[in-house]
This record gives structure tokens, C-alpha cells and sequence, in this order.
């Protein structure tokens, strides 16, 4: 130990340099000058310290103390996570609003899970029972839509016995079980424990996904799917609907838990989200979203560097859900925040520049992050499997792909949902790009949705997809020559395809009747447009007729209603499609 006292000598932003700091680890959390700011040792060099600041620097300067903690910067886990909305370093913003009023006071020590609330914990083992790092100590109801599984801690080894374990009322803090492991050690284990933010949870393998995570959004399900464990990636423009979609995708899809990371770039976006989120409700169980959800807001009186720590803060949330065997979704709005906080303390730490000023380490930190998703066979001996999906807006400036952070992210995600700003200037929502949006999964469920929807499904896929294709270029003719030039078969690929944009993609997300559908209803739906095109080809070796008695057929009517149709009406799809083969058969 340095008899020296760390201290300051350099305040750079949300950087500070520190000397006589022998004695720290890198990821250490100190508390900086004389307001005790909270920070993290991102570099040493010596006996200097380069500390990340969580919070506002303004009047802290050289000569003031810096006093280690000891401890790597981590979340505290265990019940009463899910409903909290916490801030970049897991400090719960009502405690912090509590504390300080609406902006926010400095050098706040706040814990991220509530200390006094006495939770009911039901042991699922006994008295020298035996167990392993993993495995089900225990139970605890955390909201009325989850239970929570204590779990006995990663770092037991070996084969442990239970010495004791206790039901009944518990503090977060209170020892519930006493094991001995393999080496002798003794374990008291508490329903919370600390894990450090930038280091993976364990668990036994990683799986190979094969379950669509269904959103209800037709477009995303049906063209472009993501897999439960899967990496999906929402680049667009500012107005193109990134936030609504990653709201749709938290309100619908079939995870159980939720973890929102939101990081607006302006104040008043998170405000937004922040005011909303709360009063959305889970529409299979008819309570508050949040039972189910966590929620981690950067919003813009906060400093930089809380937005770098707050994807993992979250991220390493939702692995301790899925540790629990449960399906999680996070989706971190918008990335390019973080990855602009990552540039910011860069350049502080004078480093090298890679690409547009971001760290030559972006690629690398944005591979890890991601490649924490994924479909896992959970830590321990009872074959529980968990899912990690992890879904990210990106704000390329201007909508260029062609900028380090898209470039980055789109090389280890596999779903691309392609927003445009030119779709919702028309008011096509979801403004899904179709003709570049993509989804390397569809290989990983090919079997799951022959199994669960229809032997037809990819095929009623290719089908409209082609079509969607074939219009695009069409599209470029009819500006060029007008339709008079095109043939009565590409006359009813504009006409399908028509109807496959405007009946089938457009989805109105504040549509309570819209918003969702389930896998079978998008299957009959397209089938159904579908059906127009193939019946519609009978037409097309009859010489100068005349098309525009399909484009009045009064099935088209009824085409373009096909939404209304409930999801299990299969006579009501079939009775259409009938129309259409009659209809045609009649011209
Ligand atoms: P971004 O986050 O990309 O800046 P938003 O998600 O805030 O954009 O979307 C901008 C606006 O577009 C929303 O306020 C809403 O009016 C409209 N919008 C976006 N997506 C949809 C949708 N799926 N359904 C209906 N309206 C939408």
C-alpha cells in the first residue's frame, strides 16, 4: 500500500486521471473528489488511474481525493429487479428523484435492490440435499406474472450439501441457505448477489436457436423472423419508427421478460418512453408490462459515460433472468448512443482513432456485446434452458449503413429490420424496408414452422417475396414508359403485390386489433393474397383483355378487409380464396 493518499490531477469531462493509485484493479469502482462521485478504473498505467465518471465532473478538480472501494463495478441481483427503472449503474431513478429532486444531485449511494422489503422465500431443497453452482435453492413470487429462482452461486465448486435453509420472510441481505461445497468452503447465500457488468454470466452450453421469437408484427414474423436466443439489429433514421417498433416488439412478443434499455439522444424522447412504458399493459395477461420488465434510462441530464456502463447494467440483467429458464428480450434504443459515449471517453483517453474517431476496439465491444445473446442450456444439473434475445436500434447519421457503428452491428446480428424514412413519409408502418431487410435465421425454424403452422408456410413466403421483388422493378418501368407497356402477368404482380403491401405489411402498432397477430392468421393472410396472383395467371394467355375487370372484382374488396377476419376463422380465409378462384373463372 501507498502511504501516499490517491488524489486527482487531471479532470477531462466525465475522464479523470488519478495518481498514487497503486493499489487499484482495473474495473474497480472508486468514489472521486470531495462529492464522491461514483467511477470506474478504466486504465492504469503505472500509478495512475484513468477513471469513467458516472456522473457530472463540473467543479471537481485536481488535488481532490479518490478513495477505492475494492469492488468491480457490478449489479446487485435478486428479487424486486423487475418493475425498477434504473439509471446507467443500476441506481433506481425514483431513489435518486427521492434524494434529490428532478436533477439530479451527486455522489448518491443508491442500491439497486430495496434493502427492507422482506420477500417470501420457498426452499426447493432440503438439508443435505446436494446441489450444484446452478442449480434451484428456492423460490421467490416477484411480481404476480414471474417467480424468481434463488440459485446456488456460480463460484460453488463441485457437489455441495445444503448445511441449512430456512422458508419464510427474508431481506435481499439475509442468509437463506448455508452450503458446503466440494473444497470444504462454506456458502451463506443471500436471495441478492453482485455480479460485474462486463463479464458473462456461466452456464453449462451454449444451444443451437430453433424457436421463432414472435412479435405479432407480420412483416418481422413472416419475412424477416427472429429467433428466441437470436441478435437482431433496427438501424434508421431519426422518425422512422425505431422506438415503436422496439415498444411493439416489448409489448408483443412471446419473452417472458423484458429489459429496456433506453439512451435518448434527446431529453425529451426518454421522457417519452419513460412516461409510457409504465402504463403499457402485457396483453396476455391484462396487468402493467412492467411485471415483467426492467428498465434502464440514460436520459440526457446524465452523464456520458453511465450510457457506456448502461448496456451492461442491462445486459447482464436479462442473463440472470435467463438463468432462470426464462425467455428474455432486451432491446437497447439506440446503440449508437453507447457507441458514441465509447468515442467520447476514447478521445479522452487520447487513444489512437479508428474509423470516424471511434475506438479501433468498437468492432470488438460491439461482437461481445451481442454474442451475449444466444438459446443457453443453464448453469446446473436441471436441464433448465434459457433464451437471451438481444435487439438493437441503430441512428446512423443521416441513414448512411455505410458508418463503423451500423457496419459493426450488422455483422453480428442475423436479423436486419431495414427501416426507411421514405416509408414513413408515406405512413407505411412498420417502414420495414422489404427489399433490404433480412433474416439469416430462417434455416434455424424452417422445421419449427412446418411443424406448428403449415407444410406451405416458406413456400407462401418465397411467393410473396418474389413478388415484392418483381414490383420494385416493374415500378421502374411504369415511371419510365407507363403501364400501357406491361403484360397482363405483370399487371396482376402489381395488383398482388399491391395488396401484399397495403392488406398484409401495413400494421398500425397503436391498433389494439392490428397490432397483433398470431402465426397462423399471417400464414392464411398471405396465402390468401397469394391466391389472387396464382388464380390471376389463368388470365394471362387470353389476348386483349382487359385488367382492370381484376382490379374491380369485388373480392379485391374483401382482400383488402382480410385483416378483420378473426385468427381462427379458417372457413372465413377458405371462403375467400373460393371467391377468388370463382371470380376469376367468371371473367
Ligand atoms: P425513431 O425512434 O426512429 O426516431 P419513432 O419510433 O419515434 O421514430 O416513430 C416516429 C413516429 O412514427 C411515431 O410517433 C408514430 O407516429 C409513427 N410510427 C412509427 N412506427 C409506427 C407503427 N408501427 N405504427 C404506427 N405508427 C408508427
Amino acid at each position: 500500500m501507498s502511504s501516499k493518499e490517491a488524489v486527482i490531477i487531471k479532470v477531462s469531462g466525465p475522464l479523470v486521471v488519478a495518481d498514487n493509485m497503486e493499489s487499484a484493479k482495473m474495473y474497480e469502482v472508486v468514489r472521486v473528489g470531495k462529492e464522491k462521485l461514483v467511477g470506474e478504473v478504466i486504465r492504469l498505467v503505472g500509478t495512475t488511474a484513468f477513471i469513467q465518471v458516472y456522473e457530472e465532473t463540473a467543479g471537481v478538480g485536481p488535488g481532490e481525493p479518490v478513495e477505492l472501494t475494492g469492488k468491480t463495478l457490478s449489479v446487485e441481483l435478486g428479487p424486486g429487479l423487475l418493475e425498477s427503472i434504473y439509471d446507467g449503474v443500476q441506481r433506481p431513478l425514483a431513489v435518486l428523484e427521492e434524494k434529490s429532486g428532478h436533477f439530479l444531485a451527486r455522489g448518491i449511494d443508491a442500491e439497486g435492490l430495496d434493502q427492507t422489503k422482506k420477500w417470501e422465500f420457498v426452499p426447493t431443497q432440503s438439508v443435505k440435499d446436494s446441489v450444484k453452482a446452478g442449480d434451484t435453492l428456492g423460490t421467490v413470487q416477484e411480481t404476480t406474472l414471474i417467480q424468481h429462482r434463488i440459485m446456488v452461486p456460480a463460484d460453488v465448486v463441485g457437489t455441495a450439501k445444503v448445511k441449512s435453509i430456512e422458508s419464510g420472510h427474508f431481506k435481499v441481505s439475509d442468509t437463506v441457505a448455508v452450503l458446503e461445497d466440494e473444497n470444504g468452503k462454506t456458502h451463506e447465500v443471500a436471495m441478492r448477489h453482485y455480479w460485474p457488468i462486463r463479464v458473462s454470466r456461466k452456464m453449462n452450453n451454449k444451444l443451437i436457436p430453433n424457436e421463432p421469437l414472435r412479435t405479432g408484427c407480420r412483416s418481422t414474423d413472416m419475412f424477416f423472423p427472429l429467433v428466441k436466443g437470436g441478435a437482431a439489429c433496427i438501424p434508421g433514421p431519426f422518425g422512422s419508427g425505431k422506438t415503436v417498433t422496439q415498444q411493439t416488439v416489448a409489448k408483443y412478443c412471446d419473452a417472458q421478460v423484458i429489459i429496456y434499455i433506453g439512451c435518448g439522444e434527446r431529453g425529451n424522447e426518454m421522457t417519452e418512453v419513460l412516461n409510457e412504458f409504465p402504463h403499457l399493459t402485457d396483453p396476455n395477461s391484462g396487468e402493467p408490462l412492467m411485471k415483467r420488465t426492467v428498465m434502464i434510462a440514460n436520459t440526457s441530464n446524465m452523464p456520458v459515460a453511465a450510457r457506456e456502463a448502461s448496456v451492461y447494467t442491462g445486459i447482464t440483467i436479462a442473463e440472470y433472468y435467463r438463468d432462470m429458464g426464462y425467455h428474455v428480450a432486451l432491446m437497447a434504443d439506440s446503440t449508437s448512443r453507447w457507441a458514441e459515449a465509447m468515442r467520447e471517453m476514447s478521445g479522452r483517453l487520447e487513444e489512437m482513432p479508428g474509423e470516424e474517431g471511434y475506438p479501433a476496439y468498437l468492432g470488438s465491444r460491439t461482437a461481445e456485446f451481442y454474442e451475449r445473446a444466444g438459446m443457453v442450456d443453464c448453469l446446473g444439473s436441471e436441464g433448465r434452458q434459457g433464451s437471451l434475445t438481444v435487439i438493437g436500434a441503430v441512428s446512423p447519421p443521416g441513414g448512411d449503413l455505410s458508418e463503423p457503428v451500423s457496419q459493426n452491428t450488422l455483422r453480428v446480428t442475423k436479423t436486419y429490420w431495414g427501416l426507411d424514412s421514405a416509408l414513413s413519409y408515406q405512413r407505411h408502418f412498420p417502414a420495414i424496408n422489404w427489399l433490404k431487410s433480412y433474416s439469416l435465421y430462417v434455416p434455424n425454424i424452417d422445421k419449427f414452422m412446418k411443424d406448428n403452422v403449415s407444410e406451405d408456410y416458406w413456400n407462401i413466403r418465397e411467393q410473396a417475396m418474389g413478388l415484392l421483388q418483381e414490383e420494385s422493378k416493374l415500378q421502374e418501368i411504369v415511371r419510365l414508359v407507363g403501364p400501357d407497356a406491361l403484360s397482363i402477368r405483370e399487371k396482376l404482380v402489381l395488383l398482388t403485390s399491391k395488396a401484399i403491401r397495403e392488406d398484409y405489411l401495413y400494421q398500425d402498432s397503436f391498433d389494439p386489433e392490428d397490432a397483433y397477430t398470431v402465426p397462423m392468421k399471417q400464414f392464411e393472410m398471405l396465402k390468401t393474397i397469394v391466391t389472387l396472383y396464382t388464380e390471376g395467371m389463368k388470365l394471362v394467355d387470353r389476348e386483349e383483355f382487359d385488367f382492370s375487370k381484376v382490379e374491380t372484382l369485388p373480392v379485391i374488396q374483401k382482400i383488402a378487409r382480410i385483416k378483420e377476419l378473426k385468427a381462427d376463422d379458417q372457413d372465413g380465409f377458405e371462403a375467400v380464396r373460393r371467391d377468388i378462384t370463382k371470380e376469376i373463372a367468371a371473367l
